[in-house]
């Protein structure tokens, strides 16, 4: 027997009451039972969200998030300034393109983050730019991208909104939205939400919903409009993810009993521990700068093959992390701590990590590690 640890960065585990809560009979979502646990679950997102605007959800995993973000907000040949630092931020220009939308694109160094002042320098350079798109954690490489020193930049043009892909930020750090002028922030139910793959949510500010009075691309299914008059009246435009929905109520039961700031708390301290016990173990991190609490994303040592320490993990010890992409492929491995993670999640990564690299003939000292990881999360 093998048994299983989910470490991927999406799906990430789902905590026992939630998967509980969703194995009830199924309801119909035009009854009245139906209502309030809609209304429940609004309310948890604005909180969530630290926004007052709407915040739509949406039948999808996260990428028709993004879709929407930029057919309901754009027409055909506006131009949109997007930031790719990684596979994610690469799918913003692929989106745009598929909607005729003109793509300048930001590109950043893997493993770096935006410099803000490039941005800023790109909007003074053509203020005709309507969207600025931008991931705050990018999952491919493991950085963040500092969106509250876009949001500044951005607040600054009225004919510019700044759309921030924040699926695996929300409910790992601190995502301001209304106080840091985020237009549009977007997040799917698979990663820190702590539910199984299958929605997406979109929050909208004032300024981003008159852009949408304005755009005039082709939206049916993605109709951000249409599902804020019927999600004001707690419906959706077609049939909801009934069961997500209902498992998301608990979510925001679990999330309020913590709390958010002692929440970013403990996501930050479980980062904070799997980067110095990696470190400890002998191991290079990939971020040069601002790494994301969500993920940790390691360099696999020389000679030895990312992709062989990914599969060892899985076959040997039952641990689910995921490899690396594109130009990483075989050069990292990356580690999730998001949502429902706690002190043993961080410790099993460091331990199983040290028993394959040991197992492949690498030099490493089991514990060593594992014991700057134990040291850091004992800590108060
Ligand atoms: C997971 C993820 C997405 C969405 O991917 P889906 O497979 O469509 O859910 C988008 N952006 C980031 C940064 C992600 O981590």
């Amino acid at each position: 027997m093998l048994k299983r640890y989910l470490l991927a960065p999406g799906p990430t585990p789902v905590p026992p009451e939630v998967l509980l809560a969703m194995a009830r009979p199924m309801i119909h979502h035009r009854a009245p039972e139906f209502d309030p646990i809609f209304a429940e679950v609004r309310e948890g997102l604005k909180w969530l969200f630290q926004t007052r605007n709407d915040v739509l959800m949406l039948a999808s995993s996260g990428t028709g998030g993004m879709e929407g973000s930029i057919s309901n907000f754009l027409s055909p040949g506006d131009k949109a300034l997007c930031i790719n630092g990684g596979k994610f931020g690469e799918r913003w220009g692929k989106i745009c393109k598929a909607f005729g939308v003109q793509v300048t694109e930001i590109k950043v160094e893997w493993g770096e983050a935006v410099d803000p002042k490039v941005v800023a320098d790109a909007l003074k350079a053509d203020p005709s730019i309507k969207a600025v798109y931008v991931q705050a954690s990018e999952t491919s490489t493991g950085v963040s991208h500092d969106v509250k020193a876009l949001g500044e930049i951005v607040k600054g043009y009225e004919n510019t909104i700044l759309v921030v892909d924040a699926i695996t930020a929300l409910g790992v750090f601190d995502i301001k939205t209304d106080a840091w002028g985020l237009d549009v922030v977007i997040t799917g139910s698979q990663k820190a939400l702590m539910l199984p793959p299958g929605m997406a949510f979109v929050s909208v500010s004032d300024k981003a919903w008159a852009f949408a009075e304005k755009a005039k691309n082709a939206s049916f299914y993605f109709n951000f409009k249409k599902e804020r008059e019927n999600q004001a009246k707690n419906q959706t435009l077609f049939t909801p993810t009934v069961s997500l929905i209902i498992g998301l109520q608990e979510v925001f039961r679990i999330m309020k009993a913590e709390g958010l700031d002692k929440m970013f708390v403990r996501q930050g301290q479980l980062a904070h521990a799997m980067r110095e016990g990696m470190k400890a173990a002998g191991l290079a991190l990939f971020p040069k700068n601002s790494p994301s609490d969500a993920l940790t994303t390691v360099c696999a040592p020389d000679g030895v093959d990312g992709q062989a320490i990914y599969k060892n993990l899985r076959v040997q010890y039952g641990i689910t992390a995921a490899g690396g992409q594109d130009q990483l492929k075989g050069k990292v491995f990356r580690l999730s701590h998001m949502g429902y993670a706690d002190r043993f999640d961080v410790i099993t990564a460091v331990a199983a990590t040290e028993m394959v690299l040991k197992g492949l003939g690498h030099p490493v000292k089991l514990g060593s590690g594992v014991g700057k990881a134990q040291e850091i999360l004992m800590a108060k």
